[in-house]
């Protein structure tokens, strides 16, 4: 059944409330939680296209809830979310056919970045570290694709780069299974817990509030009980 105006309106306001949370995410440097705020616009996007194109003969070039998954997800590994997308686009065939980019072309690509970011972040997991222009080498491929993954890996935060004598040196921030110690903003409790499970809101054990902990202290050995 087809919505009423007053619904695509409310939905196409959900949408862009969502996505500016996104957005404000992104400039917080919280990768994990845009992606999963974009996605979870994916529920008010077809209402929002509808209100958009009927009340306001606007054309979509692209949308920045499918962007900012296609963009963050394969460097973060967030197959899941890529999948999810996958399935989105092909079940609301109305999101693609009314916009102007190729989505679909967009899917594949980020599939292969997936594929290759997990190659360069799982090498650099077992080898500490890599020259920048030894990874054709060692993984095959072109040096200026992996030159610009490390590049998009490290704006994320999960690489950083080091030159020494002209030589650019890459190396993992942290493993995301490292346990660190997290700061609960509403009561203070600090709980340990592998650093991946702090990106996303978790129930505070002291004051059960749902909650953005704050990562408060990077351990070098993990031998610390969960
Ligand atoms: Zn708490």
């Amino acid at each position: 059944m087809a919505m009423k105006r007053v619904d695509l309106e409310q939905h196409r306001l959900q949408y862009y409330g969502i996505m500016a949370s996104a957005r404000a995410a992104i400039e917080r440097h919280e990768y994990l939680r845009a992606v999963e705020l974009a996605s979870s616009a994916w529920d008010y996007v077809d209402g929002m296209m509808q209100y958009e194109r009927k009340y306001k003969k606007r054309v979509f070039e692209s949308l920045d809830c499918v962007e900012l998954v296609l963009r963050y997800a394969p460097l973060l590994l967030d197959i899941e979310r890529l999948t999810q997308l996958k399935v989105l686009l092909n079940t609301q065939r109305r999101v693609e056919k009314n916009t102007a980019v190729d989505l679909g072309v967009k899917m594949m690509r980020a599939q292969v970045r997936l594929h290759e970011a997990h190659r360069l972040l799982d090498y650099l997991e077992r080898n500490r570290r890599c020259e920048e222009d030894k990874l054709s080498e060692v993984l095959g491929g072109h040096h200026d694709g992996w030159a610009s993954l490390a590049t998009e890996l490290e704006a994320v935060e999960l690489i950083r780069s080091e030159i020494v004598d002209r030589t650019r040196w890459l190396l993992l921030v942290s493993r995301l299974d490292e346990v660190v110690a997290g700061k609960c903003p509403a009561c203070g409790m600090v709980a340990h817990a592998p650093k991946v499970e702090f990106f996303v809101d978790r129930a505070c054990a002291s004051c059960g509030n749902l909650a953005s902990f704050v990562i408060i202290q990077e351990r070098d050995n993990a031998d610390v009980t969960v």
